[in-house]
């Protein structure tokens, strides 16, 4: 007889969403989440904003009432929070799922304090823990950051920020507003056209009018305590910097997929098998759910478009 029916790796939105579909379906279920409540969530910039407005947030149509359209930050751990703790949902926290492997029919779950079986297991843990590396000397330095928090501690600071996607942007302009001086290095010759369609024109005009400089179709090829140092059309440069934040971008942990057993295609995008109906993998009762399904691909995946991989499961579960 195993312990539980389903275990959720992962207290993410979508792992609380497949929580909340075990508990109305009558599974004896946990949650495994090494981390807080929505760790990914809590981890995310002070002053960020979703690109979604609250409704597309919510979970099995609860609803979030935010005080914008789109919500912030700290309204979203409240709504997250809110639900775990009004549904009594079973979450053990801080605890860090090891590993996951099957005896015959059982599923057997090491983690950093205990070992469960289950029939089931979902992973559901995103891609926010591994941010991608852009492998260059200096890349460990204190002074550089994979994660951006809050513009007040840049204030007076020169700061190089790379990427030119939402967070890259997002963390320019409100570093810029607090003073710091920034210069933001973009791989591409453009900033990111997946930016926020209200961000990408204050961004393009703080770029124009010099507040913010930009270096376009240029690479960091190496830091140093007081330097950054920059491959450009002109050619090498040499800026002074006291800060790099490299938010270029995160992926899943796949190393951990695939040591569950896990097929990845064996192009770039790495993308896990599974059968989009009920969203199991080729192991029999290991399912995907939420943008861990993604691979490489992480900017297709999110909570809107990825809440539904809950029902997509329970019913496949239930079914037998
Ligand atoms: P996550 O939220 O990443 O949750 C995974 C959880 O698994 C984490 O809590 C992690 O701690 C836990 N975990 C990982 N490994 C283990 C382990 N081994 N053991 C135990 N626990 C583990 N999406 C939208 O729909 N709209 C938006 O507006 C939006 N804005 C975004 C803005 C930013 C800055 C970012 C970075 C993302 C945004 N997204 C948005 C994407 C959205 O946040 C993610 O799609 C969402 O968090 C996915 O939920 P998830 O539950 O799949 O993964």
């Amino acid at each position: 007889m195993n312990e539980y029916d389903v275990v959720i790796v992962g207290g993410g939105p979508i792992g609380i969403a497949c929580a909340l579909e075990a508990k109305k379906n009558g599974l004896n279920y946990v949650i495994i989440e090494k981390g807080p409540i929505v760790n990914s969530l809590y981890n995310y910039p002070k002053n960020m904003q979703f690109f979604s407005t609250s409704e597309r947030l919510e979970l099995d149509n609860i609803p979030f009432i935010s005080t914008e359209a789109k919500p912030k930050k700290n309204e979203a751990l409240e709504y997250y929070r809110r639900i775990v703790t009004t549904n009594n949902i079973s979450i053990n926290l801080f605890e860090l799922v090891e590993s996951v492997t099957k005896d015959g029919n059982i599923f057997k779950i090491k983690t950093s304090k205990n070992t469960y079986t289950s029939n089931n297991v979902i992973i559901a843990t995103g891609f926010y823990d591994l941010p991608n590396k852009i492998n260059v000397p200096g890349e460990d330095l204190p002074k550089v950051s994979h994660y951006y928090n809050d513009p007040h501690y840049f204030s007076g600071q020169k700061v190089a920020i790379l990427g030119a996607s939402n967070s890259a942007i997002d963390a320019a302009l409100e570093c810029w507003r607090k003073g710091a001086e920034v210069s933001l290095i973009v791989r591409g010759p453009e900033i990111g056209h997946r930016v926020k369609y209200w961000v990408r024109p204050d961004i393009i005009n703080r770029i124009e009018e010099e507040s913010i400089t930009a270096y376009y179709n240029s690479t960091v090829t190496e830091i140093t305590e007081s330097n950054v140092i920059i491959n450009t059309p002109s050619g090498q440069i040499t800026l002074k910097n006291d800060f790099v934040l490299a938010l270029t971008g995160y992926t899943p942990n796949f190393d951990f997929l695939l040591k569950m057993g896990i097929t990845l295609s064996e192009d770039e995008k790495r993308l896990p098998k599974y059968n989009p109906e009920t969203m199991e993998t080729n192991i029999e009762r290991l399912y995907l759910a939420g943008v861990v399904c993604g691979g490489m691909e992480t900017h297709k995946w999110f909570i809107e478009n990825s809440r539904i991989h809950a029902k997509q499961i329970m019913k496949n579960i239930v079914k037998d």
